[in-house]
């Protein structure tokens, strides 16, 4: 097997060269145990932040690891996986062609396992919205909205960008950030699919594995601090609507409100925070939190992924940390992390001693 197609194992050449090999899932998955324990350390890397964790020797073992990692996600099918997983492809794609393409510039020639920046443009099919000039690129404007649309930061925005004559124009390495946008929407592209249940069985120990790391992941880690200076551009959102007396959809309310309990607030003080609201009414509110604790459900309720808040219109005036998180929990988490502890100052403080 093509070692080029090991390394960048998203090209079509590379689906091609699995399905070529006459490949059955089902017997990989039943038989081939080196590729299924290399799938499982792509999906745990990825939620570690670990990238997709370092490659086999073995190209076939590499190659077909992908396909079978995709298929532990789809078995998942939880969307903050989908997401972790097609960035960490996607930044190890990243990193490799980096380094593929500055050896190319260096030795004017391509190694047999590099790429080079004509066939990664030819795969996207941004062979003719893209052509070099001077130092860096000009890229035409319907490629660069498509491919910078998920990107956050002021930089990216169209309007601050000298477009001309229908092209926009980027640096050498914008250009590879956009390359990795393209790399992460062909990762994401078809998940989650149905996995036949002969397929689901043979990796039901690693499906398991995955679920439960991500049940460990951060976002789910115990926090019990609540200073709403860091809190997610969203939750900030949601906070003021409900303080400034707006009407909240029941999903606004809920979002803000999970996010609240699994920060550590207690039912007394979320209706101490909402009663400042025109349309407050205390026994809807204690019902509905009680419910979202868990303490009236079978069911303690999580916060909405950043995925989820998208498609309810939720999420707004993203920052720059919102292009590394998926979670409002993971936004908050890293906020807590990066705060001097001295200048943390938890509401409730604040809020007893008003009393
Ligand atoms: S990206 Fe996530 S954390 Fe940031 S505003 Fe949107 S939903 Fe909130």
């Amino acid at each position: 097997m093509d070692r080029l197609h090991a390394r960048y194992p998203f090209l079509e050449a590379a689906r091609e060269a699995v399905a070529e090999e006459a490949v059955d899932l089902a017997t990989v998955v039943e038989r081939d145990r080196d590729v299924v324990d290399r799938a499982r350390e792509r999906v745990l890397a990825a939620l570690d932040g670990e990238g997709i964790g370092p490659p086999r020797r073995d190209p076939r073992v590499e190659l077909l690891s992908y396909p079978v990692a995709r298929v532990l996600v789809s078995a998942v099918d939880e969307r903050v996986l989908i997401r972790y997983y097609a960035r960490a492809e996607a930044a190890t794609a990243h990193e490799r062609f980096t380094a593929d393409l500055e050896t190319t510039t260096e030795l004017k020639s391509v190694e047999r396992t590099g790429i080079a920046l004509e066939e990664l443009l030819r795969e996207f099919d941004l062979v003719d919205a893209v052509r070099p000039v001077g130092d860096g690129y000009r890229v035409g404007v319907g490629a660069y909205l498509r491919l910078a649309t998920d990107l956050w930061g002021e930089e990216w925005r169209l309007v601050n960008r000298a477009l001309a004559d229908g092209e926009v124009p980027v640096t050498d390495g914008e250009l590879r950030t956009l390359l990795r946008e393209a790399v992460r929407v062909r990762v994401e592209e078809g998940l989650p699919f149905d996995v036949p249940d002969a397929i689901a069985e043979a990796v039901e120990e690693e499906t398991a594995a995955v679920r439960e790391a991500l049940s460990e992941l951060d976002l789910t880690r115990e926090i019990d601090t609540v200073v709403p200076e860091l809190f997610p551009p969203c939750m900030t959102a949601l906070l003021d609507a409900i303080q400034t007396g707006e009407h909240l959809e029941h999903h606004s309310r809920f979002a803000i409100t999970a996010f609240l309990t699994s920060i550590g607030m207690t039912t007394d003080e979320i209706v101490d925070l909402y009663r400042v609201n025109a349309g407050f009414g205390e026994e809807v509110t204690r019902y509905q939190t009680d419910h979202i604790r868990g303490e009236t459900s079978p069911t303690e309720y999580s916060p909405p992924a950043c995925a989820t808040m998208q498609s309810y219109g939720d999420c707004v005036n993203k920052d720059d940390l919102c292009e590394r998180i998926a979670h409002p929990m993971a936004y908050y988490e890293n906020r807590l992390e990066d705060a001097d502890e001295d200048e943390l100052e938890d509401w409730r403080e604040n809020a007893s001693a008003d009393d």
